[in-house]
């Protein structure tokens, strides 16, 4: 009998039907609720092989499967190594124990001092804003987070707020999760309005693949309390591969920057997806015409369950030698790792 996680059992709640009378929801908020969450149903609406489900179906008892439709339409059909569908089918080589591997490869757990909040850079918070993304990342570094202990509810924010004004050698806020823009957007306005009223707080950084996945969610409403902030605003996204930036995802950009946003983004050097030159090198151009500056390449966090996705440090610092050759610098992203107990990320 496969046991599941504590933290797939906060997901499968978090994914019961949602009451909210439909006509009160958003288009993206209809969009998130009507992800695909069914192994078999991905494979279906793929064509893919039928040697595929049963790895899949052993990887989503471990974490499970959540893909947008809007994500799954720029998948090509019949392709198991299409670099998108990569980052999201799940596989049974999940379920092997690699050494080295663990459940919280960051030691995040160590850096919460409140609630909903890790501290672990110098002049940096990091709030869990929500505790749900839109898409499940195999790869994710916080696929095992226990997410359960650290979705704060709004009287639990007061904590967090409290410490924010309580250090003011702290001038960014960054809202993560999950993904922070799951999150209503009654409740980030609420959020946002209080860190604004933190007077030595001088930027918000928000961390999300929201954009990417439904490019809806970048609607009036989600401009509106982002452009009402004194706070300066980077918006840090997470695309790994070209074919992720579509027409709607670069409309989606220029919203953002229209609200005065900074974008930058960050990838993970993923086996399979993006781990050959060309892919990185049209990764940044099309970033650029975006309007989106590459910022950091990250080397895979060793989480239990994504071993298949490593590529060595020798092999990625030559690729990165070799994207060197191909783009002029302000493309170029920052090969880094996060090291536990490190004050910033690692150079390679
Ligand atoms: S969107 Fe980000 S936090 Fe969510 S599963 Fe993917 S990598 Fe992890």
């Amino acid at each position: 009998m496969i046991t599941r996680s504590p933290a797939l059992l906060q997901r499968q709640a978090s994914s019961q039907p949602d009451v909210t009378p439909l006509i009160l929801r958003s288009a993206w908020q209809a969009q998130l609720s009507g992800a695909i969450r069914d192994p078999r149903e991905l494979c279906r609406r793929l064509d893919l092989d039928d040697s595929w489900l049963p790895g899949a179906e052993r990887g989503h008892e471990l974490f499970e499967v959540r893909v947008p439709e809007a994500f799954l339409a720029r998948m090509r059909h019949g392709d198991p190594n299409d670099p998108l569908l990569r980052q999201v089918l799940p596989l049974a080589a999940e379920g092997e124990a690699i050494p080295g591997y663990i459940t919280d490869p960051l030691a995040e757990a160590d850096h919460t001092p409140a609630r909903g909040l890790i501290h672990k850079y110098t002049g940096r918070v990091l709030l869990i804003a929500s505790p749900t993304c839109a898409v499940n990342c195999r790869y994710c570094f916080r696929r095992h987070f226990p997410y359960e202990q650290n979705a704060p509810s709004r009287s639990q924010w007061d904590a967090s707020l409290e410490y924010l004004r309580g250090d003011t050698t702290i001038s960014e806020a960054i809202l993560s999760g999950g993904d922070p823009l799951a999150a209503s957007d009654r409740q980030l306005a609420w959020l946002v309005e209080r860190l604004d009223a933190i007077s030595h707080l001088k930027r918000l950084r928000i961390h999300t693949r929201l954009p990417v996945v439904i490019p809806d969610r970048v609607d009036d409403a989600l401009l509106g309390w982002l452009s009402a902030t004194r706070l300066q605003k980077v918006v840090v996204l997470h695309i790994n591969h070209a074919n992720e930036i579509d027409e709607a995802v670069v409309a989606a950009c220029e919203r953002l920057k229209g609200a005065g946003v900074t974008l930058l983004n960050q990838s993970v050097l993923l086996r399979g997806v993006n781990d050959s030159v060309d892919a990185l090198a049209s990764l940044s151009e099309r970033l650029f015409e975006a309007g989106v500056l590459p910022y950091y390449l990250h080397v895979l966090d060793p989480v239990a369950g994504a071993a298949h996705f490593d590529v060595p440090d020798e092999e990625a610092r030559e690729l990165v030698a070799g994207l060197r050759e191909k783009l002029p610098g302000f493309l170029m992203p920052r090969l880094v790792r996060e090291i536990p107990g490190e004050t910033s990320k690692t150079p390679l």
